[in-house]
C-alpha cells in the first residue's frame, strides 16, 4: 500500500515536472550566462532604443536583438546633439529605455547635468579592453565603438584642379582654394562636428584654438544636421572637401561607390568613443540591462561590419574590420574636458560663430 502510494506521488510529480515544462517558453530571455547571480527571467516584452549610430546599423542591431531575445524594439535614430536635448528635456520621465551611440561627449554632459542616466554595473564591463577610457568610473555609461575622424575629399573635383591636394593638415583646410568648399555637420546637432570643434581647441588650446575656428567656419558651403552626411554630399559633387568620421568615409567609398579619398590631418585627429547608457527611469529597465550587456559582447560589437559600420570595437576578442582607420596620429582626446564644455562651446560657436538655422539635412 505505502510504496503504490509512494509510486503514485512520483507519477504526479513527473507530469508536473513535465507539463511546467512544457508551459515554460522557448525563448524567455535571461540575464547573460556571464552574470555572477543566477540568470533573471525578463518579463519586459518591449525596448525603446535612442539610436545615434548611423540608421543601418540601428536598424541591423534592433533585428539582431530581436530575433535573440524575443523583445520587440523600437527605435528612433537622431543625431547626438538632438539625443542630449531629447533625453535632457524627458528628464525623469524618458520616452526611450536605452540611449546607444553617439559620442560620449554628450553622455558625459548628461551625467554632469544629473537625473539622466541610471548608474548600471553590467557584468560585461569587464569585456571593456580600456576601462579607465572606455567607460564611466561611476557605470553611468559604457563605451561601444571607437572611431577616428578623417577628410573625404572629392577625386573629380582633386582631378578637375590639378595642383590641389587632399587636405593632410587642419591648416590645409584654410587655403584660399577650399573656400566655400568644405563641409561639417554643426555641432550643436552633430557630435561629430563637436569631436571635430574639441579637437581644435585641444591641440590649439583656447585662444589660438577658437581664432581657428572662426576662419574655419568661414570656409565652409553649409552646415549639416546630421554628422555623416557632408562625406555623402561632397561625394555627389557638392562640394569638395568634408570633415567626417573616417569609417563613415569608409562606408561611402566601399558600400556607395562614391570618389572619395580618405585622408587625416598629420599634427593630430580627434576620436570618438561612442557611448551607451540607460535613461533613469526606464520603463523596460530589465530590457534596457539585457541590451547593455549584449551589446558589450564580442558577439554583437562584431555585427557592426555586417551593417556598415566600421569602427573599432571596444571589447576584447572582436577582429578590426579596418584596422588603418585607427593607427594614425590620435590626439590624446581628453573625453571628459570635452563632456564638460560642451554645452558651454556649443552655445560658444553657435552665438558667435555659425548659428545653427536652415542646416542641410
Ligand atoms: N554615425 C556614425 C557611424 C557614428 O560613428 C557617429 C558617431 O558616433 C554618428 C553617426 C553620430 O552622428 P552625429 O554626428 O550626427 O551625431
Amino acid at each position: 500500500m505505502v510504496s503504490k502510494k509512494i509510486s503514485f506521488i512520483m507519477v504526479v510529480l513527473m507530469l508536473t515536472v513535465a507539463v511546467l515544462a512544457a508551459c515554460t517558453p522557448a525563448a524567455t530571455p535571461e540575464a547573460p550566462a556571464v552574470a555572477d547571480d543566477a540568470p533573471v527571467e525578463i518579463t519586459d516584452t518591449e525596448l525603446n532604443v535612442l539610436c545615434t549610430p548611423q540608421e543601418q546599423w540601428c536598424q541591423g542591431m534592433k533585428q539582431e536583438f530581436e530575433v535573440k531575445y524575443g523583445i520587440t524594439v523600437n527605435y528612433v535614430r537622431m543625431s547626438s546633439g538632438e539625443a542630449l536635448a531629447r533625453v535632457m528635456a524627458e528628464k525623469g520621465n524618458p520616452t526611450f529605455d536605452i540611449w546607444w551611440g553617439g559620442p560620449a561627449d554628450s553622455f558625459i554632459a548628461a551625467k554632469q547635468e544629473g537625473g539622466i542616466l541610471e548608474q548600471y554595473n553590467s557584468p560585461n564591463m569587464a569585456n571593456i579592453t580600456q576601462p579607465d577610457k572606455m567607460k564611466d568610473p561611476d557605470n553611468y555609461w559604457a563605451g561601444v565603438y571607437v572611431g577616428t575622424l578623417g577628410f573625404a575629399t572629392n577625386t573629380d573635383w582633386l582631378a578637375a584642379n590639378p595642383g590641389v591636394e587632399a587636405p593632410t593638415s587642419w591648416d590645409d583646410l584654410l587655403k584660399p582654394e577650399f573656400t566655400g568648399q568644405v563641409m561639417v555637420a554643426h555641432p550643436s546637432s552633430s557630435g561629430t562636428s563637436y569631436t571635430a570643434l574639441a579637437t581644435i581647441l585641444q591641440l590649439r588650446g583656447d585662444e589660438a584654438g577658437w581664432e581657428y575656428i572662426k576662419k574655419y567656419a568661414a570656409q565652409m558651403s553649409q552646415f549639416t544636421k546630421s554628422g555623416a552626411a557632408p562625406a555623402k554630399f561632397v561625394g555627389q559633387g557638392e562640394s569638395a572637401v568634408a570633415i567626417v568620421f573616417s569609417h563613415d568615409i569608409v562606408n561611402e567609398i566601399e558600400n556607395n561607390k562614391l570618389p572619395l579619398k580618405l585622408t587625416f590631418p598629420e599634427e593630430g585627429t580627434g576620436y570618438e568613443i561612442g557611448g551607451m547608457g540607460i535613461l533613469k527611469g526606464a520603463k523596460n529597465m530589465q530590457a534596457a540591462k539585457l541590451w547593455f550587456d549584449w551589446a558589450l559582447t564580442p558577439e554583437a560589437q562584431a555585427l557592426g561590419p555586417v551593417y556598415a559600420a566600421y569602427q573599432a570595437p571596444t571589447v576584447a576578442g572582436v577582429e578590426l574590420s579596418h584596422p588603418e582607420l585607427m593607427q594614425v596620429n590620435l590626439i590624446d582626446y581628453d573625453f571628459q574636458w570635452a563632456g564638460q564644455h560642451k554645452t558651454e562651446f556649443v552655445e560658444k560657436f553657435t552665438n558667435e560663430i555659425a548659428n545653427a538655422e536652415n542646416l542641410k539635412q
